[in-house]
Protein backbone atom coordinates (compact mmCIF):
# COMPACT_ATOMS: atom_id res chain seq x y z
CA UNK A 1 0.00 0.00 0.00
CA UNK A 2 1.30 3.25 -1.03
CA UNK A 3 1.69 5.67 2.15
CA UNK A 4 2.05 8.78 0.34
CA UNK A 5 1.71 9.87 -3.22
CA UNK A 6 5.18 11.06 -4.07
CA UNK A 7 4.10 14.39 -4.50
CA UNK A 8 1.77 15.14 -2.33
CA UNK A 9 1.60 15.92 1.32
CA UNK A 10 0.00 13.15 3.55
CA UNK A 11 -3.40 14.16 4.88
CA UNK A 12 -3.17 12.97 8.42
CA UNK A 13 -1.64 11.20 11.24
CA UNK A 14 -4.30 8.50 11.36
CA UNK A 15 -3.65 7.99 7.87
CA UNK A 16 -0.87 7.43 7.36
CA UNK A 17 -0.76 5.11 10.86
CA UNK A 18 -3.46 3.21 9.23
CA UNK A 19 -0.53 2.76 6.47
CA UNK A 20 1.97 2.14 8.83
CA UNK A 21 0.11 -0.05 11.00
CA UNK A 22 -0.08 -2.60 8.44
CA UNK A 23 3.24 -2.82 7.31
CA UNK A 24 4.06 -3.51 10.80
CA UNK A 25 4.74 -7.50 10.54
CA UNK A 26 6.87 -7.18 7.46
CA UNK A 27 9.19 -4.35 9.23
CA UNK A 28 8.89 -6.10 12.55
CA UNK A 29 10.71 -9.53 10.78
CA UNK A 30 13.39 -7.33 9.30
CA UNK A 31 14.02 -5.38 12.48
CA UNK A 32 14.80 -8.47 14.61
CA UNK A 33 17.41 -9.76 11.74
CA UNK A 34 19.30 -6.81 11.42
CA UNK A 35 19.00 -6.22 15.30
CA UNK A 36 22.72 -5.95 16.19
CA UNK A 37 21.75 -5.33 20.21
CA UNK A 38 20.01 -8.38 22.22
CA UNK A 39 16.40 -7.30 23.52
CA UNK A 40 16.99 -6.70 27.11
CA UNK A 41 14.13 -6.87 30.06
CA UNK A 42 15.55 -3.76 31.45
CA UNK A 43 17.26 -1.02 29.50
CA UNK A 44 16.74 1.59 31.57
CA UNK A 45 17.77 1.83 35.10
CA UNK A 46 16.19 3.87 37.88
CA UNK A 47 17.98 6.56 37.91
CA UNK A 48 17.64 7.57 34.49
CA UNK A 49 14.02 6.97 34.81
CA UNK A 50 14.79 9.55 37.73
CA UNK A 51 16.05 11.90 35.04
CA UNK A 52 13.55 11.89 33.08
CA UNK A 53 10.48 12.19 35.40
CA UNK A 54 12.95 15.47 37.08
CA UNK A 55 13.21 16.25 33.45
CA UNK A 56 9.77 16.23 33.16
CA UNK A 57 8.87 18.17 35.71
CA UNK A 58 11.27 21.30 34.74
CA UNK A 59 9.80 21.35 31.41
CA UNK A 60 6.23 21.68 33.02
CA UNK A 61 7.59 25.16 34.77
CA UNK A 62 9.86 25.63 31.51
CA UNK A 63 8.55 28.90 29.38
CA UNK A 64 11.47 28.54 26.65
CA UNK A 65 9.12 26.50 24.32
CA UNK A 66 6.56 29.51 24.33
CA UNK A 67 8.86 31.84 24.38
CA UNK A 68 10.31 30.09 20.93
CA UNK A 69 6.87 30.56 19.21
CA UNK A 70 6.28 33.94 20.06
CA UNK A 71 9.41 34.94 18.86
CA UNK A 72 9.24 32.96 15.71
CA UNK A 73 5.62 34.00 14.82
CA UNK A 74 6.49 37.88 15.82
CA UNK A 75 9.58 38.30 14.50
CA UNK A 76 9.89 36.37 11.78
CA UNK A 77 5.64 35.86 10.96
CA UNK A 78 4.45 33.90 8.08
CA UNK A 79 6.84 31.58 6.31
CA UNK A 80 6.26 30.51 2.81
CA UNK A 81 8.54 28.49 1.45
CA UNK A 82 10.94 30.85 -0.81
CA UNK A 83 9.20 33.90 0.52
CA UNK A 84 11.75 37.01 2.20
CA UNK A 85 10.69 35.59 5.29
CA UNK A 86 11.68 31.56 4.74
CA UNK A 87 15.53 32.53 5.00
CA UNK A 88 14.89 35.13 8.11
CA UNK A 89 13.41 31.80 9.90
CA UNK A 90 16.46 29.60 8.69
CA UNK A 91 18.42 32.18 10.41
CA UNK A 92 16.44 32.42 13.23
CA UNK A 93 16.56 28.63 13.87
CA UNK A 94 20.51 28.61 13.38
CA UNK A 95 21.19 31.59 15.87
CA UNK A 96 18.22 30.15 18.62
CA UNK A 97 19.77 26.28 18.42
CA UNK A 98 22.95 27.92 19.16
CA UNK A 99 22.41 30.20 21.45
CA UNK A 100 20.22 26.90 23.33
CA UNK A 101 23.80 25.02 24.28
CA UNK A 102 23.87 22.15 21.40
CA UNK A 103 27.44 20.79 20.47
CA UNK A 104 26.44 21.02 16.62
CA UNK A 105 24.31 23.30 14.76
CA UNK A 106 24.40 22.79 10.45
CA UNK A 107 22.41 23.78 7.66
CA UNK A 108 21.84 21.45 4.61
CA UNK A 109 20.02 22.91 1.37
CA UNK A 110 16.92 22.01 0.16
CA UNK A 111 15.92 23.48 -3.46
CA UNK A 112 12.19 23.67 -4.65
CA UNK A 113 10.09 25.39 -7.21
CA UNK A 114 8.70 28.61 -5.62
CA UNK A 115 4.92 29.13 -5.50
CA UNK A 116 3.98 33.07 -5.04
CA UNK A 117 0.71 34.19 -3.80
CA UNK A 118 0.09 37.88 -5.22
CA UNK A 119 -3.48 38.60 -5.41
CA UNK A 120 -6.87 37.05 -5.12
CA UNK A 121 -10.53 37.50 -4.88
CA UNK A 122 -13.96 35.88 -6.04
CA UNK A 123 -17.85 37.17 -6.21
CA UNK A 124 -21.16 35.77 -6.84
CA UNK A 125 -22.24 38.23 -10.14
CA UNK A 126 -25.45 38.74 -11.18
CA UNK A 127 -28.74 39.44 -9.38
CA UNK A 128 -27.24 38.21 -6.12
CA UNK A 129 -23.86 39.88 -6.49
CA UNK A 130 -21.77 39.73 -3.31
CA UNK A 131 -18.41 39.09 -2.25
CA UNK A 132 -16.82 35.73 -1.68
CA UNK A 133 -14.05 34.90 1.34
CA UNK A 134 -11.78 32.55 -0.69
CA UNK A 135 -7.89 32.16 -0.91
CA UNK A 136 -5.99 30.27 -3.59
CA UNK A 137 -5.03 26.84 -3.53
CA UNK A 138 -1.16 26.49 -2.94
CA UNK A 139 0.24 25.50 -6.97
CA UNK A 140 -2.83 26.80 -7.99
CA UNK A 141 -1.89 28.97 -11.31
CA UNK A 142 -3.31 32.29 -11.64
CA UNK A 143 -6.58 33.18 -13.93
CA UNK A 144 -9.47 35.61 -14.20
CA UNK A 145 -12.69 33.12 -14.91
CA UNK A 146 -16.43 34.35 -14.61
CA UNK A 147 -18.63 31.29 -15.29
CA UNK A 148 -21.36 29.25 -13.97
CA UNK A 149 -21.28 26.85 -10.69
CA UNK A 150 -21.74 23.12 -11.45
CA UNK A 151 -22.13 21.85 -7.13
CA UNK A 152 -21.00 18.69 -6.18
CA UNK A 153 -21.02 17.06 -2.67
CA UNK A 154 -18.36 15.04 -2.96
CA UNK A 155 -15.21 13.98 -5.31
CA UNK A 156 -17.28 10.88 -6.22
CA UNK A 157 -20.01 12.64 -7.47
CA UNK A 158 -17.07 14.99 -9.58
CA UNK A 159 -15.60 11.82 -10.99
CA UNK A 160 -19.29 10.20 -11.80
CA UNK A 161 -20.06 13.24 -13.89
CA UNK A 162 -20.45 13.83 -17.79
CA UNK A 163 -17.82 16.40 -19.02
CA UNK A 164 -20.20 17.64 -21.16
CA UNK A 165 -21.68 19.08 -17.95
CA UNK A 166 -18.64 20.92 -17.01
CA UNK A 167 -16.97 22.69 -20.11
CA UNK A 168 -16.19 26.06 -19.63
CA UNK A 169 -17.79 25.59 -15.80
CA UNK A 170 -16.73 26.30 -12.36
CA UNK A 171 -16.31 23.18 -10.20
CA UNK A 172 -17.84 23.62 -7.05
CA UNK A 173 -17.59 20.87 -4.42
CA UNK A 174 -18.94 21.53 -1.28
CA UNK A 175 -17.96 18.37 0.90
CA UNK A 176 -18.30 19.23 4.57
CA UNK A 177 -15.01 18.15 7.30
CA UNK A 178 -15.55 16.08 10.33
CA UNK A 179 -14.34 17.33 13.53
CA UNK A 180 -12.43 14.78 15.24
CA UNK A 181 -9.46 13.99 18.16
CA UNK A 182 -6.99 11.77 16.24
CA UNK A 183 -7.65 14.19 12.54
CA UNK A 184 -8.99 11.42 10.74
CA UNK A 185 -11.98 13.75 9.35
CA UNK A 186 -9.02 15.46 7.38
CA UNK A 187 -7.81 12.10 5.83
CA UNK A 188 -11.38 11.64 4.57
CA UNK A 189 -11.68 14.95 3.10
CA UNK A 190 -8.37 15.52 1.74
CA UNK A 191 -8.93 14.33 -2.01
CA UNK A 192 -11.18 16.74 -2.60
CA UNK A 193 -7.69 19.30 -2.40
CA UNK A 194 -5.67 17.03 -3.78
CA UNK A 195 -7.84 15.16 -6.55
CA UNK A 196 -10.45 17.41 -7.12
CA UNK A 197 -8.89 20.23 -8.92
CA UNK A 198 -6.89 17.77 -11.70
CA UNK A 199 -10.32 15.59 -12.17
CA UNK A 200 -12.20 19.03 -12.79
CA UNK A 201 -9.24 20.18 -15.13
CA UNK A 202 -9.66 16.68 -17.35
CA UNK A 203 -13.13 17.10 -17.64
CA UNK A 204 -12.86 20.56 -18.90
CA UNK A 205 -14.17 22.85 -16.32
CA UNK A 206 -12.80 26.20 -16.20
CA UNK A 207 -11.87 26.73 -12.56
CA UNK A 208 -12.36 25.02 -9.27
CA UNK A 209 -13.41 26.02 -6.37
CA UNK A 210 -14.07 23.77 -2.67
CA UNK A 211 -15.41 24.30 0.83
CA UNK A 212 -12.43 24.51 2.90
CA UNK A 213 -10.85 21.19 4.18
CA UNK A 214 -11.40 22.72 8.15
CA UNK A 215 -13.90 23.45 10.80
CA UNK A 216 -13.66 27.24 11.69
CA UNK A 217 -17.20 28.62 11.88
CA UNK A 218 -15.60 32.46 11.27
CA UNK A 219 -15.42 33.71 7.24
CA UNK A 220 -11.79 32.53 6.71
CA UNK A 221 -10.73 30.27 3.86
CA UNK A 222 -8.19 27.45 4.11
CA UNK A 223 -5.44 27.02 1.78
CA UNK A 224 -3.29 23.83 1.49
CA UNK A 225 -0.89 22.42 -1.67
CA UNK A 226 -2.08 20.73 -4.66
CA UNK A 227 -1.03 19.54 -7.50
CA UNK A 228 -1.80 18.86 -11.02
CA UNK A 229 -1.49 15.51 -12.89
CA UNK A 230 1.16 15.56 -15.56
CA UNK A 231 -1.40 15.12 -18.62
CA UNK A 232 -3.91 17.92 -17.72
CA UNK A 233 -3.47 21.65 -17.64
CA UNK A 234 -3.96 23.47 -14.61
CA UNK A 235 -7.22 25.56 -13.75
CA UNK A 236 -7.53 28.47 -11.31
CA UNK A 237 -7.87 26.63 -7.85
CA UNK A 238 -9.55 28.23 -4.23
CA UNK A 239 -11.13 27.03 -1.20
CA UNK A 240 -14.05 29.26 0.36
CA UNK A 241 -14.84 29.87 3.98
CA UNK A 242 -17.51 27.28 5.63
CA UNK A 243 -19.91 30.10 5.86
CA UNK A 244 -19.71 31.42 2.07
CA UNK A 245 -19.76 27.53 1.03
CA UNK A 246 -23.21 27.49 2.41
CA UNK A 247 -24.17 30.89 1.07
CA UNK A 248 -23.35 29.11 -2.25
CA UNK A 249 -25.48 26.18 -1.49
CA UNK A 250 -28.54 28.50 -0.53
CA UNK A 251 -28.00 30.80 -3.46
CA UNK A 252 -28.01 28.04 -6.48
CA UNK A 253 -31.78 27.02 -4.90
CA UNK A 254 -32.41 30.11 -7.39
CA UNK A 255 -31.11 29.21 -10.20
CA UNK A 256 -27.51 29.54 -11.86
CA UNK A 257 -25.26 31.16 -9.65
CA UNK A 258 -22.55 33.04 -11.36
CA UNK A 259 -18.68 34.22 -10.12
CA UNK A 260 -15.62 35.41 -11.07
CA UNK A 261 -12.70 33.95 -9.47
CA UNK A 262 -9.54 36.20 -9.82
CA UNK A 263 -6.09 34.71 -8.76
CA UNK A 264 -2.42 36.11 -9.33
CA UNK A 265 -0.64 33.43 -8.15
CA UNK A 266 1.96 30.72 -9.27
CA UNK A 267 4.93 29.08 -9.63
CA UNK A 268 7.80 31.19 -9.77
CA UNK A 269 11.23 30.11 -9.99
CA UNK A 270 13.21 28.16 -8.20
CA UNK A 271 14.36 28.25 -4.13
CA UNK A 272 17.20 27.01 -2.02
CA UNK A 273 16.08 27.01 1.25
CA UNK A 274 17.84 24.98 4.43
CA UNK A 275 16.65 22.13 7.04
CA UNK A 276 18.43 23.68 10.69
CA UNK A 277 20.07 20.79 12.40
CA UNK A 278 20.89 20.76 15.56
CA UNK A 279 22.89 18.07 17.80
CA UNK A 280 23.56 17.23 21.07
CA UNK A 281 27.05 14.62 20.81
CA UNK A 282 26.40 10.88 22.48
CA UNK A 283 28.19 10.66 24.96
CA UNK A 284 28.70 6.35 24.19
CA UNK A 285 27.20 5.99 20.61
CA UNK A 286 27.32 9.12 18.71
CA UNK A 287 26.70 7.47 15.48
CA UNK A 288 22.90 6.48 16.71
CA UNK A 289 20.64 9.11 16.03
CA UNK A 290 17.24 9.73 17.89
CA UNK A 291 15.59 12.35 15.85
CA UNK A 292 12.95 15.20 16.80
CA UNK A 293 11.35 17.54 14.60
CA UNK A 294 9.17 20.33 13.51
CA UNK A 295 9.01 22.06 10.29
CA UNK A 296 10.12 25.84 10.08
CA UNK A 297 7.81 26.95 6.94
CA UNK A 298 4.41 28.05 7.01
CA UNK A 299 1.08 28.77 4.88
CA UNK A 300 1.21 32.65 4.42
CA UNK A 301 -2.70 33.72 5.71
CA UNK A 302 -1.63 33.43 9.92
CA UNK A 303 1.23 33.21 11.47
CA UNK A 304 2.01 29.28 11.31
CA UNK A 305 1.51 29.56 15.06
CA UNK A 306 -0.17 25.90 15.28
CA UNK A 307 1.23 24.94 12.50
CA UNK A 308 4.42 24.45 13.01
CA UNK A 309 5.81 27.07 15.26
CA UNK A 310 4.50 25.38 17.97
CA UNK A 311 6.39 21.74 16.60
CA UNK A 312 9.69 24.03 16.23
CA UNK A 313 9.60 25.50 19.75
CA UNK A 314 8.53 21.81 21.27
CA UNK A 315 11.40 20.35 20.05
CA UNK A 316 13.90 23.07 19.88
CA UNK A 317 13.43 23.39 24.12
CA UNK A 318 13.04 20.10 24.62
CA UNK A 319 16.55 19.16 23.00
CA UNK A 320 17.51 22.49 25.54
CA UNK A 321 16.34 20.64 28.40
CA UNK A 322 18.26 17.62 27.83
CA UNK A 323 21.83 19.69 26.94
CA UNK A 324 20.95 21.21 30.70
CA UNK A 325 21.76 17.34 32.30
CA UNK A 326 25.15 17.10 34.04
CA UNK A 327 26.17 14.46 30.72
CA UNK A 328 25.14 13.61 27.33
CA UNK A 329 22.64 10.75 26.66
CA UNK A 330 24.75 7.52 25.49
CA UNK A 331 22.93 8.10 21.64
CA UNK A 332 23.05 11.48 19.63
CA UNK A 333 19.76 13.51 19.85
CA UNK A 334 19.45 15.15 16.43
CA UNK A 335 16.88 18.49 16.77
CA UNK A 336 15.49 19.37 12.82
CA UNK A 337 13.47 22.15 11.68
CA UNK A 338 12.75 21.25 8.07
CA UNK A 339 12.05 23.45 5.00
CA UNK A 340 9.55 23.17 3.02
CA UNK A 341 6.71 20.60 4.59
CA UNK A 342 3.58 22.08 3.22
CA UNK A 343 4.54 21.83 0.04
CA UNK A 344 5.17 18.12 -0.16
CA UNK A 345 7.57 17.10 2.74
CA UNK A 346 10.53 18.52 0.64
CA UNK A 347 12.87 19.34 3.56
CA UNK A 348 12.00 15.90 4.67
CA UNK A 349 12.52 13.98 1.53
CA UNK A 350 16.15 16.09 0.93
CA UNK A 351 17.24 14.81 4.55
CA UNK A 352 16.36 11.34 3.71
CA UNK A 353 17.91 11.46 0.75
CA UNK A 354 21.33 12.77 2.35
CA UNK A 355 21.31 10.28 5.86
CA UNK A 356 18.39 7.73 4.87
CA UNK A 357 20.22 5.66 2.54
CA UNK A 358 20.21 1.54 3.32
CA UNK A 359 23.63 1.51 5.04
CA UNK A 360 23.03 4.36 7.59
CA UNK A 361 19.08 3.75 8.47
CA UNK A 362 19.83 1.57 11.11
CA UNK A 363 21.45 4.53 12.75
CA UNK A 364 18.48 6.67 13.06
CA UNK A 365 17.24 4.51 16.29
CA UNK A 366 13.60 6.22 16.31
CA UNK A 367 12.20 9.74 15.06
CA UNK A 368 8.88 12.05 16.31
CA UNK A 369 7.91 15.21 14.68
CA UNK A 370 5.41 17.55 16.22
CA UNK A 371 3.15 18.70 13.74
CA UNK A 372 -0.11 18.31 14.62
CA UNK A 373 -1.16 21.55 16.61
CA UNK A 374 -0.64 22.98 20.17
CA UNK A 375 -3.27 20.84 21.58
CA UNK A 376 -2.18 18.34 24.57
CA UNK A 377 -0.87 14.89 23.94
CA UNK A 378 -3.01 12.49 24.94
CA UNK A 379 -1.60 8.98 23.32
CA UNK A 380 1.59 7.50 23.17
CA UNK A 381 3.14 4.57 20.98
CA UNK A 382 6.53 3.55 18.78
CA UNK A 383 6.64 1.04 16.01
CA UNK A 384 8.96 -0.62 18.01
CA UNK A 385 8.23 -4.68 17.45
CA UNK A 386 7.21 -7.08 19.55
CA UNK A 387 10.25 -8.16 21.84
CA UNK A 388 11.66 -4.44 21.55
CA UNK A 389 9.23 -2.49 23.71
CA UNK A 390 11.11 -2.43 27.13
CA UNK A 391 12.04 1.33 26.04
CA UNK A 392 8.63 2.21 24.82
CA UNK A 393 6.93 0.76 27.55
CA UNK A 394 9.28 2.65 29.93
CA UNK A 395 8.68 6.22 28.16
CA UNK A 396 4.70 5.21 28.37
CA UNK A 397 5.19 5.12 32.40
CA UNK A 398 6.84 8.54 32.58
CA UNK A 399 4.30 9.32 30.25
CA UNK A 400 1.76 8.74 32.27
CA UNK A 401 1.49 12.07 35.09
CA UNK A 402 1.29 14.33 31.97
CA UNK A 403 -2.31 12.51 31.42
CA UNK A 404 -0.70 10.57 28.20
CA UNK A 405 -1.98 6.88 27.07
CA UNK A 406 -0.07 4.39 26.31
CA UNK A 407 -2.27 3.34 23.05
CA UNK A 408 -0.37 0.47 21.56
CA UNK A 409 -2.64 0.51 18.65
CA UNK A 410 -2.41 3.78 17.91
CA UNK A 411 -0.62 6.32 15.72
CA UNK A 412 2.11 6.82 13.09
CA UNK A 413 4.60 8.98 11.99
CA UNK A 414 4.86 12.59 11.48
CA UNK A 415 4.73 13.96 7.99
CA UNK A 416 8.64 14.58 7.98
CA UNK A 417 9.15 11.22 9.30
CA UNK A 418 7.28 9.78 6.71
CA UNK A 419 10.14 9.52 3.96
CA UNK A 420 12.49 8.03 6.84
CA UNK A 421 9.61 5.54 7.62
CA UNK A 422 9.49 4.65 4.17
CA UNK A 423 13.16 3.65 4.23
CA UNK A 424 12.75 1.05 7.12
CA UNK A 425 13.38 3.91 10.32
CA UNK A 426 11.07 3.71 13.91
CA UNK A 427 8.62 6.27 14.46
CA UNK A 428 7.62 7.63 17.65
CA UNK A 429 3.94 8.84 17.81
CA UNK A 430 3.28 11.92 21.06
CA UNK A 431 -0.73 11.89 19.73
CA UNK A 432 -2.00 16.05 20.17
CA UNK A 433 -5.57 16.26 20.80
CA UNK A 434 -6.70 18.01 17.29
CA UNK A 435 -10.44 18.41 17.98
CA UNK A 436 -9.99 22.38 17.61
CA UNK A 437 -6.72 22.60 15.20
CA UNK A 438 -8.70 22.51 11.89
CA UNK A 439 -10.79 25.26 13.30
CA UNK A 440 -6.81 27.26 12.51
CA UNK A 441 -5.11 24.76 10.34
CA UNK A 442 -3.65 26.90 7.01
CA UNK A 443 -6.04 29.68 7.79
CA UNK A 444 -5.83 33.42 8.59
CA UNK A 445 -6.62 32.53 12.53
CA UNK A 446 -3.41 30.25 12.91
CA UNK A 447 -2.26 33.18 15.21
CA UNK A 448 0.13 32.87 18.62
CA UNK A 449 -3.55 33.72 20.83
CA UNK A 450 -4.22 30.37 19.57
CA UNK A 451 -1.67 28.47 21.57
CA UNK A 452 -2.01 27.22 25.39
CA UNK A 453 1.10 28.35 26.83
CA UNK A 454 0.05 25.21 29.75
CA UNK A 455 -0.15 22.71 26.86
CA UNK A 456 2.73 23.83 24.94
CA UNK A 457 4.80 23.00 28.54
CA UNK A 458 2.89 19.58 28.65
CA UNK A 459 4.42 18.91 24.95
CA UNK A 460 8.03 19.99 25.95
CA UNK A 461 7.96 17.37 28.90
CA UNK A 462 6.75 14.43 26.71
CA UNK A 463 8.81 15.37 23.75
CA UNK A 464 12.01 15.64 26.97
CA UNK A 465 11.25 12.53 28.14
CA UNK A 466 10.93 10.64 25.04
CA UNK A 467 13.92 12.32 23.24
CA UNK A 468 16.07 11.45 26.98
CA UNK A 469 15.07 7.66 27.31
CA UNK A 470 15.22 7.00 24.07
CA UNK A 471 18.69 8.62 23.54
CA UNK A 472 19.87 7.14 26.57
CA UNK A 473 18.71 3.64 25.96
CA UNK A 474 20.89 0.86 24.49
CA UNK A 475 17.85 -0.99 23.09
CA UNK A 476 16.51 -0.50 19.24
CA UNK A 477 13.05 0.21 18.38
CA UNK A 478 13.50 -1.88 15.42
CA UNK A 479 14.40 0.62 12.71
CA UNK A 480 16.36 -1.55 9.45
CA UNK A 481 16.60 -0.96 5.79
CA UNK A 482 13.35 -2.04 3.52
CA UNK A 483 12.38 -2.04 0.27
CA UNK A 484 10.46 0.96 -0.25
CA UNK A 485 6.83 0.39 -1.77
CA UNK A 486 6.70 0.90 -5.75
ZN1 LIG B 1 2.47 21.37 9.57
Amino acid sequence: MRVVAPSLKPLSAALLATALLVATPAQAQSGQAAQQHAPQAAPLPQSTLDIAARLREQALADDTAWTLIESLTTEIGPRLPGSEADARAVAWAKARFEALGYDRVWTEPVTFPKWERRSESAAVLGAHAQPLVITALGGSPGGDVSADLVRFDGIEALEAADPATLAGRIVFVDMPMERTRDGSGYGKAGPVRSRGPSIAARKGAAAYLMRSIGTSPHRVANTGITRFDADVTPIPAAALSLPDADQLTRLLRFGPVQVRLALDVGWNGEYTSHNVIAELTGRERPEEIVLIAGHLDSWDLGTGAVDDASGVGITMAAGHLVAQQPQRPRRSLRVVAFANEEQGLLGARAYAEAHGGADVIARHVVGAESDFGAGRIYGFNTSAPAGQRATSDAIAEVLRPLGIDYLQDKGGPGPDIVPLAQKGGAWAWLGQDGTDYFDLHHNADDTLDKVDPDAVAQNTAAYAVFAWLAAESEESFGSAPKAEAP
